[in-house]
């Protein structure tokens, strides 16, 4: 279904970003990869998947002009940024007067301000081919809020008011600009929130699972990467030519409390 198009996935060396990638790659898109850490092991995992071509490059998603580089990095590669998938991402938790100021930058850096020099960058092309697909991934925190996360839920807060704002820009072209909102998925960057619960709470690393589910996710089962990528191919498929703008939720039921 995606043959001839190209992914940028943010973020993509790890968790989410890395089964999107995966997920668009078994359509047939050829994927841009970004992130931190080892690029091999995901490139390797990525062709496997089905791409055709996949490169990566290293931008800080902190840094707006390595974005830019990103961006210009994968149109000169590939020819085009067909579908922009806004993964990269971090987490902090404190309350606010505990809360650095340091990780407040980053977390609305990297969460938030790093979609819009994408956007920024990727858009125009986008418009001028008729066609394109932005993926913001946000979280059930762009929805809903939880103590101690100040930082990201007013960064996933504001990724969905950037998200129907592009929307509403692009509403009369061939390109859609929507937000996922992921509840609990077991990536590194909730494993960490885990671990910070079985110390706290002196209990095993299972039984930490268990009670972070039962204090958000109805269904008591994490949400997969696997299952992330297949909405994201939804939402890239004509069958999603008018949606528009949405937040959607995939969270075991988070929200609907
Ligand atoms: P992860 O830690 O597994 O992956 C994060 C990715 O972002 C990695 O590839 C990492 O290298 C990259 N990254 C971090 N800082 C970066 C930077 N400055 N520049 C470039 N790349 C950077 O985390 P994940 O759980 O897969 O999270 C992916 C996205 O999904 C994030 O935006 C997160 O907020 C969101 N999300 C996660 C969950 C969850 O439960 N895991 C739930 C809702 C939303």
């Amino acid at each position: 279904m995606l043959k001839g198009k190209t992914a940028l996935v943010t973020g993509s060396t790890s968790g989410i970003g890395l089964g999107i990638a995966k997920a668009l790659a078994a359509q047939g898109a050829n994927v841009m990869l970004n992130g931190f850490g080892d690029a091999e092991g995901p490139k390797a995992e990525v062709a496997a998947a089905g791409a055709p071509k996949v490169g990566y490059h290293g931008a800080d998603m902190s840094k707006p002009a390595e974005i830019a580089a990103l961006v210009q990095a994968c149109e000169a590669e590939f020819g085009a940024v067909d579908i922009l998938v806004n993964n990269a991402g971090i987490q902090h938790v404190a309350n606010v007067e505990d809360f650095p100021a340091e990780r407040w930058d980053a977390i609305i850096a990297i969460n938030l301000s790093s979609a819009f020099h994408t956007m920024h960058h990727a858009l125009p092309g986008m418009k001028q081919r008729g066609w394109g697909r932005v993926l913001n991934i946000a979280s059930a925190h762009g929805l809903v809020a939880s103590a101690g996360k100040s930082a990201y839920v007013a960064a996933k807060h504001g990724i969905v008011g950037l998200t129907k704002a592009a929307a509403l820009e692009t509403a009369t072209t061939g390109v859609t600009v929507n937000a996922i909102c992921p509840g609990w998925v077991l990536t590194p960057l909730v494993q960490k929130q885990v671990d910070a619960r079985a110390e706290k709470d002196g209990i095993s690393n299972d039984e930490a699972k268990v009670r972070l589910l039962a204090d958000k996710q109805p269904s008591l089962q994490f949400v997969t990467p696997d299952q992330l990528g297949g909405l994201a191919v939804f939402l890239c498929s004509p069958a999603a030519d008018q949606v528009r703008g949405v937040a959607w939720n995939m969270d075991g039921g988070w929200v609907a409390q």
